[in-house]
């Protein structure tokens, strides 16, 4: 079988099929498009630290290896430390993880799945009985629309693929969002944008309770799983958990550096246009406006439902049962998708051995290279 995507939920996914027996490299194969460990965070910005996110959730089982987030350095780049635990974990269970493999479609091939991908030299199709989908949303940025946004001839920058804050000295910057990622570019640009401003659809739902709460989580998880069960497109995760107001945020709050404005109404060439009339300059809009599950690559597969979602409960894909999604809606966080390996995994195992069982013949597993192009 085919696991694509080597993140939290993939890597999660993995460790748990190994520990029902399946051997990895022989009866499952995990598919990542790279180029290094890590998932998404190994392309996360410069300045972001474990303590700054909301917390990185262990990978089952990495206690083995003496090593947990909780204790992780906190002067080193976020983006470096999960890029390193991760590496020692796929190291440590023998994963041997293919990348870079850029799965570019999975389609149907008789009663199998043929998964197509590409190491940017060569394409390859790997068919599998069973295909567990764990890509994350990193791939798919969004951006909504406002009158006038080609027309901007300043960068529009996304928070995927925003760098660094030197990269704004001296520039007049408009930061779009109310979540943490908006939060964290503007104290990091505050000391070096020539101006800064902040805009928001929502009112931003500062928590007092210095973390995001339970209720709040448990809500956010509540509206994401019904979203994936009636097919639709999934909500965004900050409308349902709101954002800490942590020390650091209060003090930018008491700044006056976190005080969002409304929306803009529209774009000119050279900054954002508010509906009363005012005008703000702009070299620079970061969209801090979230992502959507990248899924691309399903496409051949027509899963998705005219409300504009893939309809998924507990892992599963209701017009596929071959389609197993770990690490989507409900389960997008990092704790989320440790939990989503464990329950994908059985299920996983479990079809699996029902193919087994009506097949009666070959062994459990079932991945076979279709081309004989080496890796
Ligand atoms: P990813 O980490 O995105 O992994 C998906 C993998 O699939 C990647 O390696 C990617 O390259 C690969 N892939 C994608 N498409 C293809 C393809 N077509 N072919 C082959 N491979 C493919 N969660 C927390 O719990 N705590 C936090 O502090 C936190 N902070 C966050 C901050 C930001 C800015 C964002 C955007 C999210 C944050 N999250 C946080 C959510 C976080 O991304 C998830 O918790 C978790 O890391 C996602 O794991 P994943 O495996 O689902 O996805």
């Amino acid at each position: 079988m085919v696991v694509i995507g080597a993140g939290q939920a993939g890597l999660s996914v993995s460790y748990y099929l190994q520990k029902l027996g399946l051997d990895a490299g022989n009866e499952f194969v995990v598919l990542d498009r790279g180029p290094g460990t890590g998932g998404a965070w190994q392309f996360r910005w410069d300045a972001l630290r474990l303590g700054s996110a909301h917390r990185i959730n262990d990978l089952p089982g990495l206690d083995a290896l003496g090593l947990s987030f909780e204790t992780a350095d906190r002067t080193r780049p976020a983006k470096d430390v999960v890029a390193d635990y991760y590496r020692q974990y796929e190291d440590h269970h023998q994963f041997h993880v293919v990348r870079p493999a850029v799965v570019t479609a999975v389609e149907n091939a008789g009663a199998e799945l043929a998964v197509t991908f590409s190491n940017g030299e060569y394409d390859q199709t790997v068919t599998s009985e069973v295909v567990v989908n764990a890509t994350g949303t990193w791939g798919s940025p969004f951006i909504p629309w406002y009158p006038g946004l080609p027309s901007f001839t300043g960068a529009h920058v996304h928070t995927n693929n925003y760098v660094n804050a030197a990269d704004y000295a001296g520039k007049s910057v408009v930061v779009v969002g109310g979540g943490t990622s908006a939060i964290g570019f503007l104290l990091e640009l505050e000391a070096i944008a020539a101006d800064l401003t902040w805009v928001s659809r929502r009112p931003v739902d500062f928590r007092d309770d210095g973390d995001l709460n339970l209720e709040a989580r448990v809500e956010a998880v509540r509206m994401q799983d019904d979203a994936a069960r009636a097919g639709r497109a999934l909500p965004s995760i900050v409308s349902g958990t709101g954002v800490p107001r942590t020390r650091r945020i209060q003090a930018g709050i008491d700044r006056g550096v976190l005080t969002p404005r409304p929306m803009f109404a529209s774009i000119e060439p050279d900054g954002v246009r508010w509906e009363d009339g005012t005008f703000q300059k702009a070299d620079a809009i970061i969209w801090s406006t979230g992502f959507r599950p990248e899924l691309r690559h399903l496409a051949p597969l027509k899963l998705r439902e005219k409300e504009g979602g893939m309809q998924v409960a507990n892992g599963i894909a209701f017009r596929d049962a071959r389609i197993f999604f770990a690490g989507y809606g409900p389960q997008a966080s990092t704790i989320g998708a440790n939990r989503a390996g464990r329950m994908i995994a059985r299920q996983v195992v479990a079809t699996l051995s029902k193919l087994q069982a009506a097949r009666n013949s070959r062994q459990l597993s079932t991945f076979r290279f279709v081309s004989d192009a080496a890796f």
